[in-house]
């Protein structure tokens, strides 16, 4: 269970990281720690660990006081991890297919998770992560979640297994919990190993993603929950106080995610129920992350080892009343964990905070430092010179995020600029526009898009829109809009929707069918 810890604005030394990382060894931790002095070798492996569902606000080295995240701490203790980091699309198959070819959702025509709005397979013709470098001569392997739409072409894909797993009553386990284990103990057995070639492997784990399948358990609202130990509290900007501001998609947001009608009578301490799950699930995750760290260090390789940790999207955590993930582009779902450690990492526990950095940042920065030639026309950069420590270029003047649909039942294309002091957003249903001054309302509780004293601001970012737009051959203005009118009509706020909406009874029958 996630522990209190003191609160502190302090970010801990090395020796406290290390003091509390419970399941790699002081010793291990120390000799990962120890590395970053080094050169990087000639041929370095690559270990790239994933979580799925993971907002950067809830892993302690991050500053997360409920956490209970010692490996993924320890990790960051002896590396570094960037903090403006941000997904490209908050949704599992969209961000993974654009993290692993370095594009934007648009590019690739992967926009949405499948079912009622097919995507295309990645065609052979884009370079992938794992085509480079096997073509480089890397062993390149992929354990558990795929969900890929093809960007994977060019690992080896060990296919996900499920094994039995007692839980506790409060916290049920579907499959995410139960694949976790498997593609953790093979990507062990991998790393311990002999290896005739340089590796690039790929750890991919569900959780905490589990949490998705925890809305569906609690439905409504619900009593005397047995969770043990004291309940998270809610976050400061649980409430959304200018709702009637907000883009339409937002404004009904329950309308179109079946989670969020799940959880829209909830209490708030059922909402707080939800983060002490979500907690839980994230403690499995970073288990499972020790026990392959402990096997990694355990190994000569493990020195010659660069480890990257991210995840692919975050989650809600009840901020603005939201769980799960679905159509915002709010802090708790798009910024996420970036840590990295091993040789040529430049510092211990360095908080990297200048460069804006999004997921397509890593295909860039992976050939960069295994020496090999980044593909061209990729919008992302080479996050080597921060990572090493070096005297950086020039970070670049924004990152951008894309939602279309999950399923296909409600298409609402939006698009998020950040920038180093602002998040922009527009969608099309309704012509909304969101804009925050993250460095004073990092909660975005206020959206600033109709206010007349940040109309300059508001140009500004408009401007910038259009010329990304324009840069990337992004069609977004004639993008289509499929919303159900009857179901944007209940009284604004999400503890008002009522029954089941369309995608909700289309997702039922769906599964009936299955
Ligand atoms: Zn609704």
């Amino acid at each position: 269970m996630a522990k209190n810890r003191p609160l502190t604005t302090r970010y801990p030394s090395r020796r406290e990281f290390f003091a509390a990382a419970g399941g790699m060894s002081l010793a291990l931790a120390a000799r990962a720690a120890g590395q970053q002095a080094a050169r990087p070798p000639e041929r370095p492996n690559i270990l790239v660990i994933i979580s799925d569902q993971l907002a950067q606000r809830a892993v302690g080295a991050y500053g997360d006081r409920w956490a209970s995240t010692p490996n993924i701490d320890s990790l960051a203790a002896g590396g570094v991890r960037f903090s403006r980091s941000y997904t490209n699309c908050p949704l599992c198959q969209p961000s993974r297919a654009s993290f692993w070819t370095g594009r934007l959702p648009h590019e690739t025509g992967v926009d949405s998770n499948g079912l009622n709005y097919p995507v295309p397979i990645i065609p052979l013709s884009m370079p992938t992560l794992g085509a480079v470098f096997s073509a480089a001569g890397y062993e390149t392997v992929n354990f558990g979640k795929q969900h890929d739409a093809g960007a994977l072409r060019g690992f080896r894909l060990v296919e996900p297994e499920e094994v039995e797993l007692e839980a506790p009553e409060a916290w049920p386990v579907n499959n995410d919990s139960r694949q976790d284990p498997a593609a953790a103990r093979k990507c062990v057995e991998f790393l311990k190993g002999p290896h005739q070639k340089p590796f690039l492997a790929v750890a991919s784990l569900n959780n905490p993603h589990n949490i998705c399948g925890w809305v569906g358990h609690n439905v409504g609202v619900h009593r005397d929950l047995p969770v043990p130990g004291e309940l998270p509290p809610l976050p400061d900007n649980f409430e959304i106080d200018d709702l009637a501001s907000r883009p339409l998609p937002i404004q009904y947001l329950c309308c179109s995610h079946r989670r969020l009608q799940q959880a829209a009578k909830w209490s708030e301490t059922n909402y707080r129920h939800y983060l002490a799950a979500y907690y839980h699930y994230l403690e499995m995750a970073d288990t499972l992350v020790g026990e392959i760290l402990q096997a990694l260090y355990s190994t000569p390789q493990g020195e010659n080892t660069l480890v990257v940790f991210f995840a692919d999207h975050g989650d809600s955590m009840a901020s603005h009343r939201m769980v799960t993930k679905q159509v915002s582009f709010y802090e708790e779902t798009s910024r996420v964990p970036f840590i990295l450690a091993g040789p040529g990492v430049g510092g211990r526990g360095r908080l990297v905070g200048e460069p804006l950095v999004s997921l397509l940042d890593l295909l860039p920065t992976l050939c960069d430092y295994a020496g090999l030639a980044v593909p061209g026309g990729l919008q992302g950069t080479s996050l080597l010179p921060w990572v090493r420590g070096d005297n950086p270029g020039k970070a670049p003047e924004y990152v951008a995020g894309e939602w279309q649909t999950e399923w296909g039942y409600t298409v609402s294309p939006g698009r998020m600029i950040r920038t180093d002091r602002y998040k922009y957003t527009r969608y099309l249903e309704g012509d909304g526009e969101e804009l925050y001054d993250l460095a004073s309302d990092p909660g975005e509780k206020r959206n600033l898009a109709p206010e007349q004293s940040y109309a300059a601001a508001l140009a500004g970012h408009r401007d910038l829109l259009q010329e990304h737009l324009q840069k990337t051959a992004d069609p977004f203005f004639s993008l289509e809009v499929k919303a159900d009118r009857r179901w944007r009509s209940h009284e604004p706020g999400y503890w008002n929707h009522e029954g089941l909406s369309a995608p909700e009874a289309a997702w039922e029958e769906e599964e009936k069918n299955r």
